[in-house]
């Protein structure tokens, strides 16, 4: 148990219930500075009731309902999950459009990183070899090649960071003409178009898939291939069935010949200072607790705010873990146009799940409850406040990228599975060059595209995971550092990671998730 006086936090002065916020939870007849006694042992993370709340009384935390009295919950009770009643998902018709004015966000000028300027615009923070793969097939041909080309080729060229092999299961066994199969397949076209690969794009394909890289990469889908090159290239793609391969060791010879004609190129390229409005950071969740939406969700929050204001661009994502929130995000739309998107993808979600005959409920885990978060309801309030305060300028359907839809800068969303893999794949795909990421529980999620920055939302967690976690955002409930003090130190921190000053602790010990496509379609 916590030697430290105790303390529970409470979100919204019209709340019922605040979470116990030391290490190890605090015991039954422990006295809270208020002069509540605890009537039950709380864990840390976990709720407790601050007044008495009678038998289907709303249970509120944000100054929102997470749930309706189970039974009668006397003051000083632990609120846990089997004490709420869920309510109901919020209709998503007559929700509010584009109606909460804008809070004023005044420019924040004069901030800076050295990034990797793309002929397209946009801008890397790492420079890397990426290779495409039109079907997984070719997967183990091209692990053999990576090697090859990360032993003997690398070393040739010092400015390239590394090589990054675009895994995945899709392009052949599939329903490839489903409505749905354009998810996947414009994941994996927008994937080849990250900031952090040069605009270059290298394919390995097999030759028999389902998926042709004519039709992964068809002509005019790449704006700019490469910064040298003339607009009539073509698509560089090794054929392992061409009848040049005789054997193996020629497939292998192939592709290193190739990569070659880009690390040329790559190794060129040389870092130079631009704005931070160049940044494009994805934030996302994983391992979340109770914490989550007082510590580190409020302070990545902060960021974007710092992040939109220097003309940035910051995505959020995880439908279900905003469905609970929608009418706050309609509201926070900058047009109705905005706002009907984000219903739009919302009602797609809705009915993905139906399918499946589940709905946002399934996405809770057991680390969740144990770490004190009731239901998604009470997960999804949480989890918005990664967004800041910004209006939400823009909207993006699963595996869509930015630049197709215009957008350069501002708070946008994309639509996505909560699925931390999938997430990430498809905000790759979108454009981001950093990915921020929040957990209470821990993971040592990381991505070989993108630097990872981890965010804990508990010293404790931040102390046992000394070398995964890269900031504490736990010093805010332990009152050592305010919101605004973790989210300044995120800020700076982005801007050093991206300008390669500093490496993250999951490129440190190239902790690299797979890339996970998200297909709603059949396999065959
Ligand atoms: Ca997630």
């Amino acid at each position: 148990m916590s030697t430290n006086p105790p303390l529970c936090i409470r979100m919204h002065p019209n709340d019922n219930v605040a979470i116990v916020a030391n290490d190890g939870g605090l015991p039954a007849g422990t006295r809270m500075p208020d002069g509540l006694t605890l009537r039950d042992a709380v864990p840390q993370g976990h709720k407790l009731a601050l007044q008495d709340i009678a038998a289907g009384d709303a249970v509120r935390r944000y100054d929102v309902v997470i749930g309706h009295a189970a039974r009668a919950i006397a003051a000083g009770s632990w609120v846990h999950e089997r004490l709420l009643a869920m309510p109901a998902a919020r209709a998503l018709d007559g929700l509010p459009r584009a109606t909460q004015p804008a809070p004023a966000l005044p420019p924040l000028e004069g901030y800076t990183f050295e990034g990797y300027r793309n002929a397209d615009g946009s801008v890397g923070t790492r420079n890397l070899l990426a290779i495409t793969t039109t079907v997984q097939c070719v997967a183990g041909v091209l692990d053999v090649a990576v090697k090859r080309i990360r032993d003997e080729l690398l070393p040739l060229y010092p400015q390239v960071d590394g090589i990054v092999a675009l895994e995945h299961t899709y392009g052949c066994g599939v329903a490839i003409d489903a409505p749905d199969a354009i998810i996947p397949i414009r994941t994996l076209r927008n994937l080849a178009q990250n900031p952090n690969f040069g605009n270059e794009v290298m394919v390995v394909s097999l030759g028999c898939e389902k998926l042709q890289p004519e039709r992964l990469l068809p002509p005019g889908s790449l704006p700019i291939l490469n910064a040298q090159a003339d607009a009539a290239q073509t698509l560089d793609v090794v054929c392992l069935q061409d009848a040049a391969h005789t054997g193996f060791e020629s497939m292998i010879d192939h592709i290193l010949a190739n990569a070659r004609v880009h690390l040329e190129r790559l190794n060129a390229r040389r870092r130079e200072t631009c704005p931070a409005s160049a940044l494009v950071v994805g934030v996302q969740c994983g391992g979340s607790d109770a914490f989550s939406g007082v510590t580190a969700n409020p302070a990545v929050g902060f960021c974007s705010d710092l992040l939109v204001r220097a003309g940035a661009t910051v995505m959020f994502s995880e439908v279900t873990e905003v469905r609970d929130a929608i009418d706050q995000l309609t509201a926070r739309a900058a047009t109705p146009e905005v706002a009907d998107a984000m219903v739009r993808e919302m009602a797609w979600y809705d009915a993905y799940l139906a399918r499946g005959s589940v709905d946002r409920s399934a996405n809770t885990t057991p680390g969740n409850k144990q770490g004190g978060l009731s239901n998604i309801v009470e997960k999804a309030m949480g989890s918005i406040i990664k967004s800041g305060t910004a209006p939400i300028s823009g909207v993006l359907s699963p595996g869509e990228k930015l630049r197709d839809r215009g957008i350069t800068q501002g708070l946008v969303y994309a639509a996505t599975p909560a699925s931390d893999f999938i997430c990430g794949t498809l905000q790759l795909a979108a454009g981001i060059n950093l990915h921020v990421f929040t957990t209470g529980r821990g993971t040592p999620y990381g991505l070989a595209e993108v630097p990872v920055v981890k965010v804990a939302t508990r010293s404790d967690l931040a102390r046992r995971w000394h070398d995964l976690m890269d900031i504490n955002a736990g010093r805010i409930a332990d009152g050592a550092a305010s919101i605004e003090d973790v989210g300044w130190e995120m800020f700076r921190y982005l801007l050093d990671v991206a300008s390669g000053r500093r490496r993250t602790w999951a490129e440190h010990w190239k902790l690299h998730n797979a890339l996970v496509l998200f297909n709603p379609a059949p396999i065959t």
